[in-house]
C-alpha cells in the first residue's frame, strides 16, 4: 500500500520527517499533548497557526502520530470515542473514559504497530486534504469523501484523523461543507487544520477550533534544521539569518539557483558597468529568475540600509560583509555622502516592492529590470 493522492485527498500519506530541533522549537505542542493526557480531553478540532515555514504541517503529522501511537495513552482511550470527538460545544472533546493506561510521555514511541505504519507511509485512519498541484483552492469535492465516511469508526482502533493543510485555501463552499462536521465531529475523529493567519478563515470555522500557536523559528533552529540537508556551512549561516524564522524561506534562499543569483548581484554591486547587461539578460530571460533576483536584492538592500542606519549591526549576508562595506563606501563617495547613499538604497528598495506588485500583471521583464538596475550605473 502506498500513498494515494487523488483529487487532493491523501490517504495514508508518506511520513514527514520531523527533526528533533523542530520538536524542541515547538515544545508547546508537546505541552499541549501532556495537558490533554492529564485532563483526559483531546480537542476534536485543532487549528495550528504560525508564520509560513515554521513547521505547522510537520507538527500536525507529529500530533497525528502521537495521538495514534499505541503507547502514548491516547490510543486505548480512543476506542468508542471515549477520549476524542463527541459534542464539541466549546471546541473541546468529551472526557476520557478514565481507564488511561500508565504510559510514560506523549511522544510517539516509533515502535508500535501504529507508529511503524505511520513511519512507512501506511498510516491508516489518517487522511490529508491538500492543494492539488495545479490548483489554488481546496474544493468542495475534496471533502465529499470525508462526509461520506461519517459514522465509520477508525480501522485501527485509535483516533481517525483528518488534516486540512492551508485551510485558508478552502473555497466558501468547501468551508461550508465541512462546517457541520467541525461543529459535531463524529466520536473518535480529530480534525487538524493549519493556517498562517487565522483571520483568513471564516469566523464560523475558527470558532469551532482550539488554536495551537506556533512561533517563528529561532535563527539557530533554522540553521540546525538546514544542517540535515547537506548544504555548505557558509550558506546555512547566511540564509538562516535572512529567513526570518521560516524554514521554507531559508530553503528557497539556499537553493542553488537562488544562491547563484546572489553571487551575480554581489558582482553587480561591485562592478555594475561590466555586469549590467548580463544581469539584465538573466532577469529578462525567465520570470522565475527575475523573482530570485528581486528576492536576493531585497536582502542585500536590507543589509545596506540597516548598516547605514545602525552602525555595527551584523549583516544578514554574513559572508558578504566585505563586498557590502566596499559597496557602501564607494556609493557614498559617488553620491556625495553616506546620507545620500542611504536615500538611494531606500528609494531602490521601495522601487523593488513596487516591481513585485507590477510583476503580477503581464510584464516586460527587460524594462522592469533596466528600470531597477540602471541607477546603479551612477552609484558606484
Ligand atoms: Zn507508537
Amino acid at each position: 500500500m502506498s500513498a494515494k493522492s487523488k483529487r487532493g485527498v491523501r490517504e495514508n500519506p508518506s511520513p514527514l520527517p520531523i527533526a528533533p530541533e523542530l520538536l524542541r522549537a515547538h515544545a508547546g505542542v508537546g505541552d499541549a499533548l501532556e495537558k490533554w493526557k492529564e485532563t483526559k480531553r483531546v480537542p476534536p478540532v485543532l487549528l495550528l497557526t504560525g508564520p509560513r515555514g515554521c513547521g505547522k504541517r510537520a507538527m500536525a503529522y507529529y500530533l497525528s502520530q502521537a495521538l495514534q501511537c499505541e503507547r502514548t495513552g491516547f490510543f486505548e482511550n480512543a476506542e468508542g470515542g471515549g477520549l476524542f470527538g463527541g459534542d464539541s460545544g466549546l471546541g473541546l472533546g468529551m472526557e476520557m473514559s478514565g481507564s488511561a493506561p500508565a504510559a510514560s510521555g506523549t511522544a510517539p514511541c516509533g515502535e508500535c504497530a501504529a507508529c511503524l505504519r505511520a513511519l512507512s507511509g501506511q498510516a491508516i485512519d489518517f487522511t490529508e486534504i491538500v492543494l492539488e498541484d495545479d490548483k489554488k483552492t481546496l474544493g468542495v469535492d475534496q471533502f465529499r469523501e470525508i462526509k461520506e465516511k461519517q459514522g465509520f469508526a477508525s480501522f485501527a482502533g485509535g483516533a481517525r484523523i483528518y488534516l486540512i493543510s492551508d485551510a485558508d485555501r478552502m473555497t466558501v463552499a468547501a468551508a461550508n461543507s465541512v462546517l457541520k462536521l467541525l461543529e459535531e465531529p463524529p466520536p473518535g475523529w480529530v480534525f487538524l487544520l493549519t493556517v498562517s493567519d487565522p483571520s483568513l478563515l471564516p469566523s464560523t470555522v475558527v470558532s469551532r477550533c482550539q488554536i495551537l500557536r506556533l512561533r517563528p523559528l529561532e535563527e539557530s533552529a533554522v540553521a540546525a534544521l538546514l544542517r540535515h540537508e547537506e548544504l555548505p556551512a557558509e550558506r546555512i549561516a547566511t540564509v538562516a539569518k535572512m529567513a526570518e524564522g521560516s524554514l521554507s524561506r531559508a530553503r528557497e534562499l539556499a537553493d542553488d539557483d537562488a544562491w547563484e543569483t546572489r553571487g551575480l548581484i554581489l558582482q553587480f554591486i561591485a562592478k555594475p558597468e561590466t555586469t549590467y547587461h548580463g544581469l539584465i539578460d538573466y532577469a529578462a530571460g525567465d520570470p522565475a529568475q527575475f523573482r530570485l533576483l528581486l528576492d536576493q536584492f531585497e536582502q542585500i538592500l536590507a543589509d545596506l540600509i540597516t548598516a547605514a542606519r545602525v552602525p555595527g549591526t551584523t549583516y544578514r549576508n554574513v559572508d558578504a560583509k566585505r563586498s557590502l562595506e566596499d559597496h557602501a563606501k564607494r556609493c557614498a563617495a559617488r553620491k556625495g555622502g553616506a546620507a545620500r547613499a542611504l536615500s538611494f538604497w531606500i528609494e531602490r528598495s521601495e522601487r523593488l516592492f513596487r516591481i513585485r506588485r507590477e510583476m503580477t500583471a503581464p510584464l516586460n521583464a527587460k524594462v522592469l529590470a533596466q528600470d531597477f538596475l540602471s541607477p546603479w550605473m551612477d552609484a558606484v
